[in-house]
């Protein structure tokens, strides 16, 4: 049995100053009961808490460590960029290198600029949607999550479904009534809007939401809706800050086959380190200062560790090619929580997309946020807690998705098959 008396501490001690002990929200185990774990350090596929626990990590950062934690050709940049400094405000050879990858990597992106989380890379690229076509109006559908910004800080998904929020206090009226609220895989609910509106500036969308637990865009959806954009002379905004490298080296978008107009990215191409990225084609680009009047800028941007970590992690990932072993290995882990599930009688789905995938405790099939809201949020804190106490760390959250790393090994595989096994018993017991 698992022993967490020193997180305990730690989580008490935190208390005192810092909000719930956390620096973010979703850190907290608001939604399966308990107290947050602390971590003492990680290698490979696993971490071990401070109490020293061991668990195979399927967290990973919520999906950055794709590679695991500390990965020698990472760790190697790293300290080597350590030894030149740390921040210099003005340009590195680096950040011309990281974005070489990235804008190799995907058509739709001719420059890009590096800020320095996903919410940041989000919010500038809504700001150069609204520069571009001079419109102000932007739809986000319910369930997707772009980041803590004022604006899209409406029916968000994961952390606020989480703590059971609609939005979030402190956000004036005024910062929401350019959003339009959609469904995923509802192309209908797209059009309505622009009839009623004739001032969108274009689209926001997670191309595979991860934010409401895994959702997977269903038939022709984004390319349906990619084309209706067109005609209307808007721009589809592809959030890939948690798909980019993740789902295929060129993201959701070089899997499903649609190019978006502009793209955000962030927690994989940092390794790690706190990075986010925007990028578009020239034509669109060009507005940003200093080449245009839409401005944008920080400090810290494109950080010379961050740039490391980013420049390392993408070399590995494009020489590891995981994307086949992912597929394989996510369908190994699904076939695990099914047949789990079948043995104790208890109901859910799957949902999976390459590396990313967790289970709904529900009958219905889920493509939209409602769908996702029908699972047993219950049955999942004791399924949660189960897998803690056999060794597996979750994300604390229904509405979560799990990651894989390319470090897993068949022992993970064996600890999550045994875990899974044991956590379904207890949810059925749990009736
Ligand atoms: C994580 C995430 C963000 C926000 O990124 P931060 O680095 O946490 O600010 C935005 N969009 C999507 C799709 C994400 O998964």
């Amino acid at each position: 049995m698992k022993e967490f008396q020193k997180s305990q501490k730690l989580y008490n001690k935190g208390l005192e100053n810092l909000v719930g002990a956390v620096n973010s929200p979703v850190r907290a185990f608001a939604s399966v009961g308990g107290n947050p774990l602390f971590i003492k350090k990680g290698k490979g596929s696993r971490i071990i808490d401070v109490d020293g626990n061991k668990y195979v990590d399927l967290v990973l950062s919520y999906g950055p460590m794709i590679l695991g934690h500390r990965h020698k050709k990472v760790q190697k940049s790293i300290n080597k960029a350590l030894k030149n400094g740390y921040s210099f405000g003005a340009s590195t050879e680096n950040e011309i290198k990281l974005a070489k990858i990235i804008c190799d990597t995907f058509p739709g992106m001719d420059k890009v600029r590096f800020v320095n989380s996903g919410t940041e890379a989000v919010l500038s690229s809504i700001r150069l949607a609204r520069a571009y076509t001079g419109k102000s109006k932007i739809i986000k559908f319910s369930g997707c999550y772009h980041g803590h910004q004022d604006s899209l800080l409406v029916a968000a998904g994961s952390g606020l479904a989480t703590l059971s929020l609609p939005g979030s206090k402190g956000v004036p009226e005024d910062a929401v009534k350019n959003t339009l609220i959609a469904e995923y895989n509802d192309l209908e609910s797209v059009k309505k809007h622009f009839e009623n509106h004739d001032d969108i500036a274009g689209v926001i969308i997670e191309p595979v939401a991860g934010n409401m637990g895994v959702v997977i865009p269903q038939n022709k959806f984004l390319e349906e809706l990619k084309t209706f954009l067109q005609s209307k002379g808007a721009l589809l905004i592809a959030d890939e800050v948690m798909t980019g490298f993740r789902s295929k080296f060129g993201g959701a978008q070089e899997l499903l086959g649609v190019e978006a107009d502009i793209t955000c990215l962030g927690k994989v191409i940092g390794g790690g380190f706190p990075v986010g990225a925007y990028g578009a084609r020239n034509e669109i680009m060009q507005m940003v200062a200093p080449l245009g009047e839409m401005y944008q800028a920080g400090t810290l941007s494109g950080n010379p560790i961050a740039m490391a970590g980013g420049i390392s992690t993408l070399t590995e990932l494009k020489k590891q090619d995981p994307y086949i072993l992912f597929d394989r290995v996510g369908e190994r882990i699904e076939n695990i929580l099914l047949d789990a599930a079948k043995k104790h009688n208890v109901d859910i789905t799957v949902n999976r997309f390459g590396s990313m995938l967790n289970p709904f405790f529900t009958k219905v099939k889920v493509t939209n946020f409602k769908e996702a809201q029908t699972s047993d949020t219950k049955k999942f804190a004791v399924f949660f807690w189960e897998m803690i106490k056999n060794g597996v760390f979750l994300p604390p959250s229904q509405f979560e998705a799990w990651f894989l790393s390319s470090a897993l090994t068949e022992e993970d595989i064996r600890v999550i098959e045994n875990a899974v096994d044991r956590a379904m018993e207890k949810v059925a017991e749990s009736k």
